[in-house]
């Protein structure tokens, strides 16, 4: 149902290739995982999901239909089918508005049914997300940060849409807390048949949720594959990295520490070749001077790494 091209970001003067060269594609009822450190590009390419940005080259196809450049019924209908979830619930809902009517603000605007009936649908969303209806007059700061980010879960999904884009949903929770935010996510999904395009810089939280997963480096994809077959077989030495990262439970589990050296370089002078070639323990000639093509070693399972290279 969605897919995205090539995309490129310009901004200001420079051109900075916060997203580049990206591919991916989404089904109904699925998750797609974006999971890269912070800084690699991976809110950038959120927000043009979402059209909050629009990409200096390249397109997002929603059922085909250019999300920037399609038909004018086509767009305006888009609001209501493709929604986002912000790390941060206390700056995305206003501190002056009751919970209520910020869930219900989309559908005012719509004029969706009659105020009753408006109303009556966010009580039934408050109860959705594990809220309850007297919660409708009550204002964000009476919620903890697990609620808000459950109010803020029952906003986006007010006007039914077919794709969210949760950006770091979870992540200024604690833990405990992360996995209730997580399951009720779950739950939500199957209820609606909703796409996520859940984006993470914590692998545990992205496999947690996702079907398949695309891992970022600098503004590319380097490695993609179904959940089960990236953490089962990881082929890109970034996204070994990542998993080394990931605790692992358990006195037997002697795994050899690959971590992460060194910073993420700044996309405004990325590195020649491979983009990770600074970093990576398994850089070799060709990588500091030739871009990696893609790979597929395994049928669904690509990587962009000369290690793989035919
Ligand atoms: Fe490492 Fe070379 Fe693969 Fe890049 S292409 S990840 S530098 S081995
Ligand atoms: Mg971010």
């Amino acid at each position: 149902m969605f897919k995205l091209r090539r995309q490129m970001f310009a901004a200001e003067a420079q051109t900075v290739r916060a997203v580049d060269n990206v591919s991916l594609s989404l089904e109904r009822g699925q998750t797609l995982g974006l999971v890269g450190e912070s800084g690699c590009g991976k809110s950038t390419l959120a927000r043009m999901v979402v059209r909050l940005l629009e990409p200096s080259s390249g397109d997002i196809l929603l059922d085909g239909q250019s999300v920037f450049h399609g038909e004018d019924a086509f767009l305006k209908a888009l609001p209501g089918r493709m929604q986002m979830v912000f790390q941060d619930p206390v700056s995305s809902l206003n501190p002056r508005r009751s919970v209520g009517k910020s869930i219900q603000e989309a559908l005012d605007i719509h004029n969706v049914g009659s105020s009753a009936e408006r109303r009556a649908t966010v009580e039934e969303m408050l109860s959705l997300v594990g809220l309850r209806a007297e919660h409708y007059a009550r204002y964000p700061h009476e919620f903890s940060g697990g609620q808000r980010q459950r109010v803020a879960v029952a906003r986006a999904l007010i006007m039914r849409p077919e794709l969210v884009v949760c950006d770091e949903p979870v992540s200024s929770l604690d833990v405990s807390v992360q996995a209730q935010v997580l399951n009720l996510l779950g739950e939500l999904q199957k209820r609606f048949n909703l796409a996520y395009l859940f984006i993470s810089h914590d692998l545990s939280v992205i496999g947690h949720i996702s079907d398949r997963i695309a891992v970022m480096y600098l503004g590319s994809i380097v490695e993609e594959a179904d959940a089960d077959a990236l953490f089962a077989n990881p082929l890109h030495p970034y996204t070994r990295a990542l998993l080394m990262a990931v605790p692992v439970p358990g006195p037997d589990a002697r795994r050899q520490r690959q971590t992460l050296h060194g910073d993420l370089p700044s996309p405004l002078a990325p590195p020649s070749g491979c983009p990770f070639h600074p970093r990576c323990l398994e850089v070799m000639d060709r990588c500091r001077t030739v871009v990696p093509g893609w790979d597929m070693p395994e049928a669904g399972h690509r990587v962009s790494c000369h290690l793989h290279a035919k």
